[in-house]
């Protein structure tokens, strides 16, 4: 019984959508194609599920014409009847398309490409590149007949008797004029390769205008007096390209995956010269379908800049890059592919959101890859130790920002001392609590802190160094983990001296009322705190503490922008068993030297905890080729 030719109108839904989507949308109208060839790619699976054991070749043909204008999908797969036509293409138009429409409708027109990249638009997402779309079929049911249909607008459609002979479809997309970049091959390849680089069979591009091109090949088995291979110029059409791997690297079993292959796809994948520090194989079948791979890249430290890249993919078919309704916020400084074949993306963001099986995936993965940082840490401790300064950046940002993660990875968390080795909180408690007031002690800048930090190391106190752009907020969060006889405070080395005081209150007994005055006035600054302490060392003068809260509070006023500017808050430290500190007691206040050695210790303080400003410099060499000039003059 042949078609007859019949026209209509496609569901409600599309009529509602196709405007829309003709109207708003401009960026990434590649997507169609995504689609296009994975519905090509179901229809192979769905042939081969009615047909097991089948020795057909399967494969997806897409073919750029530019003279004509046309880009064909052609697939091998099951085809469509007549009815089928009518049910999945002309009525179940858009599946979606209602809970699309909701997401589509107020936003603004920069967001909603982002929402048509994630989510599948389905077969009339073809429509946002095309003035006209055929589809030729056969269904492979015994007896079927051959189906053409064609619509101009997607909203109606004409059915007629079609011409294909083999079980299949063709779909014919009559690439409209403002979209004719895609009839260009490459561009057509690179979508291919964004989008359909993993799919499961293998996806062809074919430039149709190609022309032959010369080629040698051997005459049979003829040989040249010399003896080589006789050969024979002949023209031939360039063969298509295949554009995918049907069988990548995360869907193998970990057991069957060597290390260079780990590395050759990290390599390909992320177009990254150096090799990843280590990975995690995600290989779950029960209670969700995932599977995948995540590396953890050298991070070199400049976390700031660091983008990592997740790349989601649903069944071999990419969906987008760091999708973070799926992915932990704090998984995209790494980089890595999963797959997840049942996640719902035809749903609004909100939904995945609130979805429980989401979360589920988020949380599994949040898990693998502690359950990774611990083994590392317990098993093989100075390879997790060599890491470490690449991966504390991302295992920080983790614990600030999921507190689930941080209660799994808690005991793998390390801290580099200046000495270059690495401890644990544990150890570092162990090791240097009893010799200090049970502080942190930490320096965020080696170099400039490096006297303050010797002060510390040379009582045998471990300095940790904190200088990654997650540390400070790292910091407050230790702090208020654990219970509360277990919090731990971390203090700069210089914060204050509790933990390089002297327990005797050896040295000369001073007046510091008189010293706090004189130092007072000499250096123009009445409200200045100054101290008189036993410090460890008698060589050292004074040193310039300034407050830990007082100090993280100015600098996080100073990250958020404030502009008003915060006082310091220095406290002056005496050291009272220093014998210059002794003589400054006896000095006449009046006079003029007395006055620069006390601004001279002050800035010989300060200088030793980070650098001076540059008018402070000035005075500090002036007054030093004065002070000197005095002493050779007695
Ligand atoms: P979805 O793929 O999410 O079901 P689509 O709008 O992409 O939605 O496609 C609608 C239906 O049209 C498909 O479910 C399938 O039944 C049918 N279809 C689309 N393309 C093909 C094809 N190349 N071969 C066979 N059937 C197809």
């Amino acid at each position: 019984m042949a078609i007859e030719k019949e026209k209509g109108a496609v569901s409600i839904d599309a009529q509602n959508i196709m405007p829309v989507i003709k109207r708003w949308l401009y960026s990434d109208k590649d997507i169609f194609l995504r689609e296009a060839v994975s519905n090509a790619c179901d229809a192979i699976t769905k042939f081969r599920m009615l047909n097991p054991g089948t020795e057909e070749a399967m494969q997806v043909m897409v073919s750029v014409d530019k003279e004509k204008k046309t880009i064909r999908i052609s697939d091998t797969g099951i085809g469509m009847t007549a009815d089928e036509v009518r049910k999945y293409i002309n009525q179940v138009a858009f599946s979606g398309a209602a809970e699309f429409m909701k997401q589509f409708e107020g936003k603004k027109p920069e967001e909603q490409g982002d929402i048509i990249g994630h989510f599948g638009l389905g077969f009339y997402s073809v429509f946002m590149v095309s003035d006209k779309v055929e589809i030729e079929t056969l269904s492979c049911q015994e007896g079927a007949e051959p189906v053409h249909w064609v619509s101009e607008d997607g909203m109606g459609f004409e059915l007629s008797e079609g011409f294909r002979e083999a079980h299949g479809t063709d779909v014919i997309l009559h690439i409209s004029e403002e979209e004719k970049e895609f009839l260009d091959t490459w561009k057509v390849r690179e979508v291919l390769n964004r989008y359909c680089g993993y799919m499961a069979y293998p996806v062809m591009l074919e430039d149709a205008n190609a022309k032959p091109v010369e080629k040698e090949v051997p005459v049979g088995d003829e040989k040249n007096e010399d003896g080589s291979p006789k050969t024979e110029k002949i023209m031939e059409l360039p063969k298509p390209q295949q554009i995918n791997d049907t069988a990548p690297l995360w869907l193998k079993k970990p057991a069957d995956c060597t290390e260079e292959e780990y590395k050759a796809f990290y390599h390909k994948v992320f177009m990254d010269f150096e090799d990843p520090l280590f990975w995690i194989h995600l290989n779950v079948d029960y209670p969700f379908n995932l599977k995948g791979i995540l590396y953890f890249p050298k991070l070199k430290n400049d976390f700031g800049t660091h983008e990592g890249q997740i790349k989601l993919f649903a069944g071999q078919v990419f969906v987008a890059d760091n999708i973070k309704e799926v992915i932990p916020e704090f998984l995209m400084l790494l980089k890595g592919v999963i797959d997840c074949p049942d996640l719902p993306l035809n749903v609004s963001r909100s939904f995945l959101q609130n979805d429980g099986y989401v979360k589920k995936i988020s949380a599994h993965i949040t898990k693998k890859v502690a359950d990774k940082l611990n083994s590392l840490m317990n098993t093989e401790r100075e390879t997790y130790e060599g890491y470490w300064d690449d991966i504390a950046p991302f295992v920080k940002y983790g614990c600030v920002k999921d507190s689930k993660f941080f209660d799994m990875v808690k005991d793998a968390i390390l801290m580099k001392k200046t000495d270059g080795k690495y401890s644990t909180l544990a150890e570092y408690k162990a090791a240097n609590f009893d010799k200090t007031d049970k502080k942190v002690y930490y320096t965020n800048d080696e170099k400039r802190q490096a006297a303050s930090v010797k002060l510390y190391t040379d009582r045998g106190i471990e300095v940790a160094v904190m200088n990654t752009i997650i540390d400070g907020n790292f910091m407050s969060f230790m702090e208020y983990q654990g219970k509360e006889e277990d919090r731990v405070t971390f203090a700069r080395v210089d914060a204050d001296i509790d933990g390089l005081k002297e327990e005797s209150e050896e040295g000369k007994e001073l007046d510091a009322e008189k010293l706090q005055t004189l130092f007072r006035k000499a250096l123009g600054n009445e409200n200045l705190e100054v101290k008189l302490e036993s410090l460890g060392d008698a060589e050292m003068t004074a040193m310039v503490t300034e407050d830990e809260q007082m100090r993280r509070y100015k600098e996080m006023s100073r990250f958020y922008g404030q502009s008003f500017p915060m006082p310091d808050h220095f406290t002056l430290v005496l050291n009272r068993r220093n014998e210059t500190v002794q003589a400054m007691a006896d000095r006449d206040p009046e006079d003029e030297t007395t006055k620069m050695i006390c601004q001279q210790i002050y800035d010989l303080a300060r200088m030793a905890a980070q650098p001076l400003e540059a008018e402070e410099i000035t005075a500090f060499l002036e007054r030093s080729r004065k002070l000197l000039n005095r002493v050779v003059k007695g």
